[in-house]
């Protein structure tokens, strides 16, 4: 729905038809795919005997990223941060479809096909279909939703971890926040802490190697303290995280103090890695899968009775974080 005179209605729709064809026109298909970007609604295939998994992620300029971040950022992260749901999910990616709301400034061919250049840059590298989306005028609003499979019976799930679970984290944690902390100062932000936060890496390969064997999983987008708060309550049990075996990129300890990088670590966000549980006898199957997929993976705590995470320090005082995770409406 368009508002304005006659005239102005015309070139608006031209415009959105402009846009649409413009993405139509790059989407790759799949076979899985009978009706994708041209219809009313998109109509899919479900292999047989697979469980649908669903997950969807809105990301508003100037709430999740800065308004000066490229289009091919955006694009990117748009997509990545969605797959990285169903990464935690045990999920095996498949069809997405995008909602974008845009600006004028941003509704022209030049920033959409820079948009698509980082969007379909990551779609292509899990064979992802863009199967259908919306398009709209208004403040620069990126909203994707994901589609994927998973067996019955590996679904990993938030309420899975049980006590005496290790828990690990893949990768490495407090890039992202670290980027986010020196844009903030109006520093100069270290490029490879920027390319963290604006691309991050959906573990979809790890998270499928772990489907079946991690009792409980999440992704970290809000800090490692709090959506393994998540975890805790959804499985009714609590968590001790050695705060000083936290893996950190070779990069952050250049850029930040040693106080400084537990924070980023344990309360900072947008590090989009796996944080899960996973019995002590299934350690060496865990250190194998993730040599197997090239993703590092570091035990950083043990899942015990009771209720919340605790951060402990080497010497088993408790560390208290000066904030407890990224929260909206806060
Ligand atoms: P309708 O009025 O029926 O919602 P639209 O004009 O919004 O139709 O969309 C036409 C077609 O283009 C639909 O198949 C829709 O899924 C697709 N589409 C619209 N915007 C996007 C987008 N941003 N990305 C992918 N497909 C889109
Ligand atoms: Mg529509």
């Amino acid at each position: 729905m368009a508002c304005g005179g006659s005239e102005r209605r015309t070139s608006q729709v031209t415009a959105e038809f402009d846009l649409i064809e413009s993405i139509r026109a790059r989407a790759e298909s799949r076979p899985d795919v009978i009706l994708g970007i041209g219809d009313d609604a998109a109509v899919l295939q479900v292999p047989a005997g697979k469980l649908l998994v669903v997950a969807t992620d809105t990301l508003n300029a100037g709430v999740h990223f800065p308004q000066e971040t490229a289009a091919a950022d955006i694009g990117w992260k748009s997509l990545a941060v969605n797959l990285s749901d169903l990464a935690a999910m045990g999920a095996k990616p498949a069809w997405c479809t995008l909602s974008l709301s845009l600006p004028l400034p941003q509704a022209d061919r030049t920033w959409l096909d820079a948009f698509l250049d980082g969007f379909f840059a990551l779609a292509g590298l899990h064979g992802v279909a863009l199967v259908g989306g919306d398009t709209t005028r208004g403040p620069l609003s990126v909203c994707v939703t994901v589609h994927g499979f998973v067996d019955e019976g590996r679904v990993l799930r938030r309420d899975g971890a049980r006590v005496g679970d290790d828990i690990w984290v893949s990768g490495t944690l407090g890039d992202a926040a670290g980027a986010l902390a020196q844009w903030r100062k109006k520093t100069r932000i270290v490029p490879e802490l920027k390319a963290r936060l604006d691309r991050p890496t959906p573990r979809i390969a790890l998270g499928l190697a772990l489907a079946g064997i991690a009792h409980g999983c999440i992704d970290i987008s809000d800090g490692l303290l709090a959506d393994l708060g998540h975890v805790c309550e959804r499985s009714g049990v609590a968590a001790e995280i050695d705060i000083t075996d936290l893996p950190a990129s070779d990069v952050l300890p250049t850029a930040f103090e040693e106080e400084a990088i537990r924070a980023l670590q344990a309360s900072g966000g947008d590090d989009y890695e796996l944080c899960f549980t996973a019995p002590p006898d299934a350690r060496v199957a865990i250190e194998n899968l993730a040599g197997r997929e090239g993703t590092s993976v570091t035990r950083v705590g043990r899942i015990v009775e009771g209720s919340g995470v605790r951060a402990l320090l080497g010497d088993g005082c408790e560390w208290a974080p000066a904030s407890g995770g990224y929260t909206h409406f806060a």
